[in-house]
């Protein structure tokens, strides 16, 4: 791969590189194991000292050209596949993070993050301050605590569609010492690279737009190579490491610490790892990512115009529509487009919405985002449909809210098919 590649490029041709004779596709190593010629070598490599495969727990030949190839698309030091985004999540947090730690999150997340972060990471001893988006820095310092470890975001938040003012939470979290995690799964390293604003690691969902097809549930972990693990907060990178016999993970990987550290003792102690089967299958996805990013947000932006025109909208939710509150952040960090999903509230009751939605075609119920068929959910009846509309109202949720994941079908079908299901719902 030359350094010097577009991003269109790299999504090809990174990742597996064959050498003479060798397969043109990458080939799916369905193997748990490796074969070795002598003690010494397999010595070495449980040593840390000399790279290569021991078990596919830790890596394999298949997920590691997945790897390479998502970490030349966000220009990080090293990338780490898991088993789906949940897991890329936790790793990243628990590689910084153990009992008796916090963070600060931003409160617009995925809610598995919500959960994972509120409930099932409280019950592990990590504490979690949720913070606004328009939190300031002041605000921001007295949260910090001794303790704290990390702050949190995502680049456009699911489902609120927010835009995560990355260089100014970069700057907040180096302020006081602390990386910069960025969940950035809808937006994709093609319609922004948060490395480039100043973000540490970059957690990704790739059940979603790499995948691009919802054949596969996978996460991964990228690291920037750039924060300085040596600032005294972080002893898992500077002391010994027993498990190695001892090893410093920042004298003996430098810049390539905390990637490191988090396959050779989580995933290696976890065991949550992405299959082969399932990297081959997104690595080929990502090989047409940049296609389907562009009509994806072709497409949405033309059906939130769309939306925003309708007499039986009340609102319209997206990035980049404008008069939007997130426009000008979507203008600095988004400016080829917002990726496919919207969000938008019909007039009327939560019935309304129903029949809307039970009158689609081709737009599907669908409890996924981001591939590339367009689905609706309605979350009033089912993410949270143990709600009444007050409670719903107090959540942030409309009782008539739509979810839209709008995919790469021609527009025109896809806006009939609106058109004659808010025929139905008058
Ligand atoms: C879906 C999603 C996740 C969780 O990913 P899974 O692969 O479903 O575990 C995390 N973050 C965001 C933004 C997501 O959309």
């Amino acid at each position: 791969m030359k350094e010097s590649w577009r991003i269109e490029t790299k999504m090809i041709q990174a990742g597996y590189e064959p050498a003479s004779g060798e397969p043109r596709v990458l080939p799916i190593y369905q193997s748990t194991t490796y074969k070795y010629d002598s003690t010494e070598h397999v010595a070495k490599l449980f040593d840390l000292e000399v790279p290569g495969h021991m078990y596919t727990r830790i890596s394999n030949p298949t997920v590691e050209a997945l790897e390479n190839k998502i970490n030349a698309l966000e220009g990080g030091v090293g990338a780490l596949c898991t088993s789906s985004g949940q897991a890329a999540t936790m790793v990243a947090v628990l590689n910084l993070c153990e009992a008796g730690d916090h963070l600060i999150s931003l409160n617009t997340i995925y809610g598995g993050t919500y959960n994972l972060f509120a409930i099932t990471f409280k019950k592990l001893g990590v504490e979690v301050s949720f913070v606004s988006p328009d939190t300031t820095a002041e605000e921001v310092a007295k949260l910090v605590r001794p303790n704290t470890k990390l702050i949190f975001g995502e680049t456009i938040a699911n489902p609120a569609l927010n835009v995560l003012d990355i260089t100014y939470w970069a700057e907040i979290a180096h302020s006081h010492g602390l990386p910069l995690i960025v969940d950035n799964t809808f937006a994709t390293p093609y319609l922004c690279r948060p490395f480039e604003y100043g973000a540490d690691v970059i957690v990704h969902s790739t059940s979603k737009y790499m995948d691009g097809h919802a054949t596969c549930i996978g996460g991964v972990i990228v690291d920037s190579g750039k924060f300085d693990y040596t600032n005294g907060k972080f002893p898992g990178f500077t002391t010994k490491d027993d498990s190695y016999h001892g090893l410093v993970y920042t004298e003996a990987f430098g810049k390539a610490a905390y990637i490191t550290k988090a396959r050779v003792q989580f995933i290696r102690d976890m065991g949550n790892c992405i299959s082969p089967q399932n990297a081959f299958l997104t690595h080929l996805g990502i090989e047409t990512l940049h296609l389907r990013m562009d009509r994806h947000s072709e497409n949405a932006l033309k059906i939130a115009e769309f939306l925003n025109k309708h007499p039986q909208v009340a609102s319209v939710n997206y990035p980049l529509l404008e008069g939007n509150s997130q426009y000008e952040k979507a203008k600095k960090y988004l400016p080829k487009g917002a990726s496919g999903v919207i969000s938008f509230e019909i007039k009327g009751t939560k019935e309304d919405a129903v029949k809307f939605m039970d009158h689609l075609e081709l737009a599907a119920i669908v409890v996924h985002v981001a591939d590339a068929r367009t689905a609706v959910l309605h979350p009033a009846s089912s993410t949270h449909r143990q709600m009444n509309d007050d409670e719903l109202v107090a959540a942030g949720i409309s009782p008539t809210l739509i979810r839209l994941s709008v995919g790469i079908e021609n527009v025109e079908d896809i806006i009939e098919d609106l058109s004659r299901a808010f025929s139905y719902s008058k």
